[in-house]
């Protein structure tokens, strides 16, 4: 008996439903085409043409499913979407131009003026900007609390509260934040649990199963992997996602084809390269703690970490991010860093290769020197995102820069 190929692509995606993990970062979302295409096409189309002017019609009014518009749905772009949303095991997921553009759609989707949101004051500098600047100027309050003091994130809810957000492992100190505690929270007060799961990405962590609404990401990092495209996804229910694609049917920020292609490509190595950089970001910890210049590690496989047993709890690895403070101030920590040569000074993360760079005058340095100090961005700090090359390389870059220390 011949099986035609439309039974066998239903079968697959049966068989998908109860996939694991790696199976899902390789094959979820895909319908091969009458060409039988092995890898995901690039569909570089803006617009779609109907059968006829009663479908076009149906399309534009979604009483018939398709595409219409690339500003809205695109195939390469829906794959991505629909793969992220399995590894997060979440119902559906929007991708969009930016990982700010993911955490813009989903605040701009979901709330109103009147509405308030508690975010944790260690998530990416440009998500404070976003809410203290721009939201602000449409009604939305924000507070922020310091991520593991839960009863400030008690506190500072009000009743007009709708959202609370945070990131963890946090950037650059690693603080890590209970997801299942802080869901409680939100749920015990009719509030949305808003993750950037952006430093773990779902090969580490799976918010959704520990009770957070939606899950936002950066796919600039770890999703693509390699440093080539700039893009983001959100993920929830149905519901809450619809929204989020009315938002950007309104008002814009889609992902481009061609970047939602890489994104699939990032997304077959995930497992694969998160295990990597954590095996090598723990080793690199360990070793950064026996040295003498080195006064504190920031990592949160470390026994010393105050969260340690938690993020083991919470995470499958640590992830591939740490920071450390040198002894001495800025002088030492723009020595060691200027000393290296096969780390890249740049302020990015979630590259095959490993960063440098100094947070106090780069990615925090637009905070006063009083938040600074609370948030724990001394000047001698330095952050580390560990890359793929051999962890003896790194290491040895590293000695170098301790060495040049004055
Ligand atoms: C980089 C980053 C963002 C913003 O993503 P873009 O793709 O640069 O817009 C948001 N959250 C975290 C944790 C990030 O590291």
């Amino acid at each position: 008996m011949t099986v035609d190929n439309k039974d066998k692509q239903a079968q697959l995606q049966d068989i998908l439903r109860d996939a694991h993990l790696d199976t899902l970062a390789v094959r979820a979302g895909q319908v091969r085409g009458p060409e039988g295409e092995h890898c995901e096409p690039i569909y570089t189309t803006s617009s779609y043409v109907f059968d006829s002017a009663r479908s076009a019609a149906d399309r534009f009014s979604g009483d018939e499913p398709g595409n219409v518009y690339s500003r809205y749905t695109n195939p390469t772009v829906n794959i991505f979407e629909q793969r992220i949303a399995a590894l997060e095991g979440a119902e559906r997921g929007v991708a969009t131009a930016s990982g700010m553009a993911a955490i813009l759609s989903t605040f701009m989707a979901l709330l109103q003026a009147g509405d308030h949101v508690v975010c944790s004051r260690s998530v990416f500098g440009t998500t404070t900007t976003l809410l203290n600047k721009y939201l602000s100027k449409f009604g939305v309050a924000v507070t922020f609390v310091a991520p593991t003091d839960y009863q400030a994130w008690e506190s500072a809810i009000t009743p007009q509260t709708r959202a609370l957000f945070l990131e963890t492992p946090s950037n650059p100190l690693s603080e890590i934040v209970d997801i299942q505690r802080i869901g409680d929270l939100a749920r015990r007060n009719d509030s949305l649990l808003i993750v950037d799961n952006c430093f773990c990405t779902p090969a580490l962590q799976k918010p959704l199963q520990l009770g957070a609404d939606i899950v936002v990401h950066s796919a600039t990092k770890y999703l693509d992997g390699q440093g080539r495209c700039v893009g983001g996804v959100a993920v929830g229910s149905a519901a809450h996602m619809d929204e989020v694609l009315g938002f950007l049917r309104s008002c814009g920020p889609t992902m481009s084809p061609f970047n939602a292609w890489v994104f699939l490509k990032g997304l077959e190595t995930l497992r694969l390269r998160m295990e990597a950089h954590s095996a090598s970001a723990l080793q690199l910890a360990h070793w950064l703690e026996q040295q003498e210049q080195v006064e504190q590690v920031f990592y949160s496989g470390l026994a010393s970490h105050p969260q340690h047993e938690l993020a083991r709890r919470q995470q499958t690895a640590f992830g591939g991010v740490l920071s450390f403070r040198v002894r001495g101030g800025r002088e030492q920590a723009w020595q060691l860093i200027d000393a290296t040569r096969l780390l890249s000074i740049t302020a990015n993360l979630g590259d095959a290769k490993s960063t440098i760079v100094h947070p106090a005058t780069t990615t925090h340095g637009r905070l006063s020197e009083e938040e600074r100090a609370e948030a724990g961005i001394t000047q001698n700090l330095v952050r580390i995102s560990v890359g793929l090359e051999a962890i003896e390389d790194i290491e040895a870059d590293i000695s170098r820069g301790l060495s040049a220390l004055s």
